[in-house]
């Protein structure tokens, strides 16, 4: 056993991986968290948890992969924009294959496992929902405190930093419907990708809840515009309906796959809005004592490019790694900025390109996507971005990059 202990306040992707990866290295750890697993089993659905190959490598690396089996996997992406007439046909579409497949297991199955897991590796779990005030208790007992609150209250510990945050306010408007039933894509599996201009989008993809493989339907509207139109849904049945209404309105090739759909259970759905945030990585408790923020506490993004949980497990592989590598120095600060720092080289990719995606395409993304119809191997490129966004730069995010690498595939 290592002599160092370190307390992580929230078990959720990023919490509990980094916990039960720090338990197998031999360190001391205390989870702070504030619903017991029987508490998220039974409640609401928050997220629809793609994750792709790195991420869920992660996972399989201090084994937690328990449903690598059981869950469908997604073999692809698949690229869909529907044409601007209303005739209900594609302007553009395409598939790209995904070099490892990607996995989506609800989190209300996943962290109440972990949860048990850690419990079993001899970490010491602490149910409750924690003040600041317990957090300077914390501190003070342990080593090094981390903060993996997702996007709960508790991350305001943490200052905005402006710099790198250019939204002060939601850019969608979030629904979620798990849901069983849906006709399958014929060969592979795909996470379908729709782009429904000045709508906003729609994804799907199979997945694994509580009563076996289903699909989460994701949809994200515009503020203001007609699929931002939850507000007067008064309960589930409702809810399905409106999506079935908004596929029948939009993707008339998506509805037809939901014919016989039906919800999960009464709480595979969700509603909400996420403002894209970023924060800096150190937090002042009242003592003066600081605590390190880990994934969505400190780096929030629209799920848009179904990146949080990937991130989330990213960073806690490199707290790990740090941490680990760090051996019997101080915690301290300057630890704590470079563990951050070296988390940010990667993620400062991956929250470009999802606030990217956040606005109306520009030429170059246009002419990528359509380009993709006819040259699998670019269509290939950008489903695996997926995994590695950044193989995507510079050539999505600059256009004369853009036009050099499409010049070089149609040449
Ligand atoms: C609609 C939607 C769709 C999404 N789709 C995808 C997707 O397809 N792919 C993807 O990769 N990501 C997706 N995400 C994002 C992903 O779910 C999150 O980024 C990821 O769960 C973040 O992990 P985390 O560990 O930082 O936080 P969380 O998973 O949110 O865990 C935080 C934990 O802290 C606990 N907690 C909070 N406050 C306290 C407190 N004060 N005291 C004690 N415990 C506390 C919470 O109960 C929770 O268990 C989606 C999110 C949403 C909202």
């Amino acid at each position: 056993m290592n002599s160092r202990k370190i307390t992580i306040l929230g078990g959720g992707q990023a919490g509990l991986q980094l916990a039960c990866g720090l338990l197998s290295k031999g360190y001391e750890v205390e989870l702070v968290q504030n619903r017991t697993a029987e508490e998220i089993r039974s409640g609401k659905v928050m997220s629809s948890q793609c994750m792709f190959g790195q991420a869920l490598e992660n996972e399989r690396e201090i084994g937690l992969d328990f449903w690598a089996l059981e869950c469908p996997t997604v073999d692809s992406i698949n690229f869909a924009v529907p044409a601007p007439d209303g005739s209900g046909q594609k302007a553009v579409e395409w598939n790209g294959l995904l070099e490892r497949p990607a996995q989506s297991v609800d989190q209300r199955t996943k962290y109440p496992v972990w949860l048990q897991e850690f419990e079993r590796r001899g970490g010491k779990l602490d149910i409750r929902e924690a003040t600041v005030a317990d957090l300077d208790r914390y501190a003070a007992a342990s080593d090094l405190t981390i903060v993996a609150a997702g996007k709960s209250e508790i991350a305001k510990l943490f200052e905005r930093d402006a710099e790198k945050s250019p939204f002060d306010k939601p850019q969608r408007i979030l629904a979620l419907t798990y849901v069983h039933g849906m006709a399958p894509r014929p060969g592979h599996s795909a996470a379908y990708f729709n782009l429904i201009p000045a709508v906003g989008e729609y994804f799907v993809f199979p997945a694994l809840t509580h009563s076996g493989p289903c699909h989460i339907m994701v949809f994200e509207g515009i503020p203001g515009g007609p699929m931002d139109c939850w507000q007067d849904i008064t309960g589930p049945t409702q809810h399905l309906e409106r999506s079935k209404r908004i596929l029948d309105t939009f993707l008339p090739w998506e509805a037809e796959r939901c014919r016989g759909i039906e919800l999960t259970d009464a709480n595979g759905i969700l509603t909400g809005a996420i403002a894209p945030t970023v924060r800096k990585p150190i937090g002042r408790l009242p003592s003066g004592r600081a605590v390190l923020g880990l994934a969505d506490a400190i780096c929030l993004n629209d799920p848009i490019t179904g990146q949080g949980s990937n991130n989330a497990s990213k960073a806690a592989k490199i707290y790990l790694d740090t941490i680990v590598a760090h051996g019997d120095r101080p915690f301290d600060e300057a630890f704590m900025q470079a563990s951050f720092d070296r988390y940010w080289n990667y993620a400062q990719f991956v929250v470009g390109w999802t606030n990217a995606l956040l606005q109306p395409p520009p030429p170059h993304v246009l002419r990528i996507m359509d380009t993709a119809q006819s040259y699998p191997a670019l269509a290939k490129r950008i489903a695996n971005g997926f995994d590695d966004p950044l193989d995507l730069f510079p050539w999505f995010a600059v256009p004369e990059e853009a036009d050099r690498y499409l010049a070089q595939i149609v040449a």
